[in-house]
């Protein structure tokens, strides 16, 4: 599988995608070699009996497999190039109250500062608050310019 191959399948079926990637980390690389596809179909679609998709558990497993035959260092890069977030489903998420995932509204609008580091909000369901963070990340140095005052020109990437 290559990176044009996995940018495929996430933009494709984001469902089977999701599925084959929890497959595929929660049980490591050497136990989805070691099964056979049927094997696995049929442990996935133990899985999915409550889901709408058990036909799918074949196309999940094609690409756990897929995935597991990926060099870590390259499967990384991929997740990377493709924006990814692996993790919790429970992670906070910005705008979601982390007691009942209700709306939250913003103290003073605090919401439209861009470059807030720190915003008040309530919960508009259960009136719990809290205080969202956000990290600074750098992006890039722009409008460089010489001693003289003359722009350079951006390098190539
Ligand atoms: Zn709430």
């Amino acid at each position: 599988m290559d990176y044009k191959a996995f940018k495929r399948l996430y933009d494709g079926d984001r469902i089977i995608f999701t599925m084959a990637m929890e497959l595929f980390l929660e049980n490591g690389r050497n136990c989805i070699m070691e099964h056979s596809e049927e094997e696995l179909t049929q442990a996935v679609k133990k899985q999915l009996s409550n889901l709408f998709v058990p036909e799918k558990a074949y196309e999940v497993v094609q690409a756990a497999k897929a995935f597991s035959q990926l060099k870590l260092v390259d499967l990384l890069v991929y997740i990377n190039k493709c924006d990814i977030q692996i993790g919790d489903r429970d992670a906070d998420v910005s705008g979601v109250c982390p007691v009942c995932r209700g709306p939250l509204t913003y103290e003073d609008g605090t919401r439209n500062k861009i470059n807030a580091l720190a915003m008040k909000w309530t919960c508009q369901d259960c009136e719990a608050t809290g205080t969202e963070t956000y990290r600074r990340v750098f992006d890039g140095h722009c409008d460089v310019r010489l001693g003289d005052g003359r722009p350079v020109p951006p390098r190539e990437h």
